[in-house]
């Protein structure tokens, strides 16, 4: 169940207004962290700059993009594409100190930034690099940070970020406002947030930045990358088709079942938490609250029943399927299309069925 942020800000239902400090209210503007590693934009830089465009736009004000690299790194280039998906301009630093990621320079590089060019709101990505940084940058302004967001609005009677994310195991949404502090910070899951429509002719303004970093007072030393084999081959936040097994399909032989479907439809392979608490499959594809988000065309869960920590991680497809042998199944209830049946005999009869349709 979930309110407005209208509805919920403290502010608007006591009629209390929260002052700003006087040298805060100098603080303007939308910021998103524009993450990249190895030559690639990661995909959730463009959804927030999304997300980003629609706050500004309520505010009034600028959306800015924020990167932060080796001196070799097309930052310009990323920065170009930033303006497409609706960034106003790119603060953009090059140093030596950033090629590859390190919280100590990332941390002060966007600190001096925000300090001297004053955002009011700053998005990141809860990502791995995003979650370890935007910790770190909100502990050093002392500033207030909602982690984990699965909305940002403006609240209309205070005008600050209202941010919305799951509280209490997931079983209601809570809504968290930085009322006395600046910027506002806030992460957000990948896919959480919608891709945004790029204008390829829409540009905007780079601001260089020198941040005078010393290497040696760094205590950080990156000396090689080692890709992690395994969570490389598994792209589920991004997959166009998941089909995912829960603790109805009953044990590892017949998880087989899920990985022949998703074969025949050369899609990805999803799991409910018990089926990677039972160690069927690797943790990197669980779905929900404490996995990852989804938002793929088209989603087919097998034996689950839809609780909400697996909801959340994956209503946003555009068409569930639904197999179960419970009618009752909470997950009928928000399913596209639903199959009451035995996972066990339904599945076989849709991979042929596939098979002979596609080959
Ligand atoms: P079950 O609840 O056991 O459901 C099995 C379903 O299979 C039932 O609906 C049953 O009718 C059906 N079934 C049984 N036999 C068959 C058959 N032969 N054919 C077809 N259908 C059949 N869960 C997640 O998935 N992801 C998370 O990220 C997550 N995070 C959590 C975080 C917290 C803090 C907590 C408290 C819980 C979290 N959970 C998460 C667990 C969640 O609450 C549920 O327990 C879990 O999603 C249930 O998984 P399931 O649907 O596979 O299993």
């Amino acid at each position: 169940m979930s309110e407005t942020p209208a509805q919920k800000a403290p502010a608007a239902r006591s009629g209390r207004k929260t002052e700003l400090p006087e040298h805060l209210k100098a603080y303007k503007g939308v910021w998103v962290f524009l993450e990249h590693d190895r030559g690639h934009v990661h995909q959730v830089s463009w959804e927030l700059l999304g997300s980003a465009r629609k706050l500004a736009d309520t505010l009034g004000a600028e959306v800015a993009g924020v990167l932060m690299g080796g001196p070799d790194e097309p930052l310009a280039q990323y920065a170009q594409e930033a303006f497409g998906y609706g960034a106003d301009l790119c603060y953009v630093v090059h140093d030596p100190v950033l090629k590859g990621y390190r919280n100590e320079p990332f941390t002060k590089g966007l600190t001096d930034l925000v300090n001297r060019f004053q955002p009011e709101i700053m998005l990141l990505g809860a990502t791995t690099m995003g979650r370890d940084l935007a910790g770190s940058v909100a502990t050093t302004l002392q500033t207030g940070l909602t982690a984990d967001c699965t909305e940002l609005n403006i609240d209309p009677v205070s005008r600050a970020l209202a941010a919305t994310r799951p509280t209490f195991g997931g079983s209601l949404l809570c809504t968290i406002m930085t009322l006395a502090y600046r910027p506002q910070m806030a992460t957000v899951r990948p896919r959480v947030m919608s891709m945004p429509k790029k204008e390829a002719t829409r540009s905007g303004r780079i601001v260089e930045v020198e941040i005078g970093f010393e290497e040696s007072s760094i205590v950080t030393k990156l000396l090689d990358f080692i890709p992690d084999a395994s969570s490389n081959k598994i792209n589920l936040a991004y997959a166009d088709i998941i089909v995912s097994g829960g603790k109805g399909m009953k044990n590892a032989d017949n998880f087989q079942l899920i990985w022949n479907l998703a074969r025949v439809l050369g899609a990805e392979v999803g799991a409910s938490r018990p089926v990677v608490q039972a160690g069927w499959v690797e943790a990197e594809r669980q779905v929900g609250q404490t996995g990852k988000t989804v938002r793929p065309k088209l989603y087919i869960a097998c034996g689950i029943s839809g609780a909400i920590q697996h909801r959340v991680g994956m209503e946003s497809a555009d068409a569930i399927v639904a197999i179960n042998n419970d009618p009752n199944a909470p997950i009928f209830d928000f399913a596209h299309y639903g199959i009451v049946g035995n996972a066990m005999t339904v599945l076989p009869a849709l991979t042929e069925a596939f098979r002979s349709h596609l080959a």
